[in-house]
């Protein structure tokens, strides 16, 4: 492979590739080289939440994580974003769909010398006027973040979910002038509680709100489920990564195809949530484009995309629908590439696309000669190597810039200072 300026220019034997007089060389070995993996959809600002809240259905889960997840101040969200994004770079991650409700992300994710997106993070009811200056505080705080953003990273806005956000403060987000045309997620028809919720007003995630003193966002008309509701309320636009989508039948997923509602399909928080398994392949043959998230640790992993798509596949053969482990490790590359839109820079080692690049140590050599993704998606096999634009960024188990044994203290400490062991 020949790379010039962060680009991939030529792909093939090195015979073949004529490099110009001078141009270095280097020669990773015995490794498998795979287009730098992207997460659809995580955040970053619960890194440290692992074991927080125990795994349970949806609501009781939710109820939990809210009650400590309010109790993290700013020093402890930016210790555990830098933790975070390392982990997802030393697993092989080179561009990354965050979202939190500070933002604390876009800092990590450029220290890290990751690509990114930084999802501002909003809740809330406000209806009419109220709806209107909510949207101003919004833009203010989106626009500040911007500002102090490093090199590479993006700030989008998030909505969280249509049970946390109404409908006039939904709309009032995406008719604002400086928030509307950003990057969009959300977390859609992720488990049965948020149906029943949205279509009756009642069932578990009606008593939380109700324990919590909250009311929550209400979709009015004959719609039934989510995403029929949203779509009515005209708020599903192109562009928009809708996470989970579990709960979708086929006119659903007609629907999100017919408005570009990409799915980012995030199976361990799914399964770990009782949430059910996403049917996937009914949204990829309605024509929706479906890349992988890891979540977060709370509800999943430590934001490492081999494991999910491994975990994609369990998901896949509980709902009868086998996946080769090639299409498992699409999901990650050119459906995650698609899903936020960026498949025109990133996604796959094609000559013209950005030189974000990962290798992996086979942990069983016969296995990458018969099944290349197979080898890849291994749990023995290893990240050893990580390129984002041509830079590389981990070698020989360290990072380029940052001081790996500094950011795992001051993650150890965070947590020790939040309680958390
Ligand atoms: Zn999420």
């Amino acid at each position: 492979m020949l790379i010039t300026d962060g680009v991939i220019e030529a792909v093939g034997p090195a015979r073949a590739i004529e490099p110009a007089p001078g141009t270095p060389e280097v020669d990773l070995g015995a490794v498998i080289l795979i287009p730098g993996l992207i997460d659809a959809h995580c955040h970053l600002e619960w890194a440290l939440t692992a074991g927080v809240a125990p795994h349970a259905d949806f609501a009781t889960w939710l109820g939990s994580f809210a009650g400590r997840s309010q109790d993290f101040d700013m020093h402890h969200r930016e210790r555990a974003t830098r933790w975070g994004a390392l982990q997802a770079m030393v697993s092989g991650t080179t561009t990354l769909m965050d979202s939190g409700p500070t933002g604390a992300a876009s800092a990590a994710i450029s220290e890290t010398g990751l690509r990114g997106t930084t999802h501002l993070e909003i809740f809330g009811r406000e209806q009419g006027r109220d709806a209107l200056e909510r949207a101003v505080q919004h833009a203010e705080a989106v626009l500040a973040l911007e500002d102090a953003a490093g090199p590479g990273v993006r700030i989008g806005v998030s909505p969280h979910a249509p049970y946390t956000v109404g409908p006039d403060l939904w709309t009032a987000v995406l008719d604002h002038p400086d928030l509307g045309d950003r990057a969009l997620a959300t977390h859609i028809a992720e488990s049965p509680a948020e149906v029943r919720l949205l279509d009756e007003g009642d069932g578990p995630l009606a008593v939380l709100f109700k324990s919590l003193g909250r009311v929550p966002g209400q979709w009015p008309g004959r719609a039934q489920g989510p995403v029929a509701r949203m779509a009515a309320g005209d708020v599903l636009r192109p562009g928009l990564v809708a996470a989970h989508c579990v709960q979708v039948n086929d006119m659903d997923a007609m629907t999100l195809a017919a408005l570009d509602v990409r799915v980012a399909h995030c199976p361990t928080s799914n399964s770990n949530l009782q949430c059910g398994d996403a049917p996937v392949a009914l949204l990829q043959q309605a024509g929706v484009i479906v890349g992988l998230g890891t979540d977060g640790p709370a509800s999943a992993g430590p934001y490492d995309l081999r494991a999910e798509a491994r975990a994609a596949g369990e998901a896949a053969a509980r709902r009868g629908e086998p996946r080769t482990p090639a299409e498992l490790l699409a999901l990650a590359t050119t459906g995650s590439a698609e899903a936020i839109g960026m498949d025109h820079i990133i996604g796959s080692i094609t000559p013209g696309l950005r030189a974000d690049l990962v290798a992996i140590q086979p942990g069983d050599a016969e296995m990458a000669q018969f099944d290349v993704a197979a080898a890849v998606l291994d749990p023995r096999s290893r990240v050893t190597w990580v390129m984002v634009d041509g830079q590389v960024m981990i070698e020989r188990g360290d990072h380029a810039t940052v001081d790996v044994r500094k950011v795992i203290a001051d993650a150890q400490q965070a947590r020790a200072d939040a309680g958390l062991h």
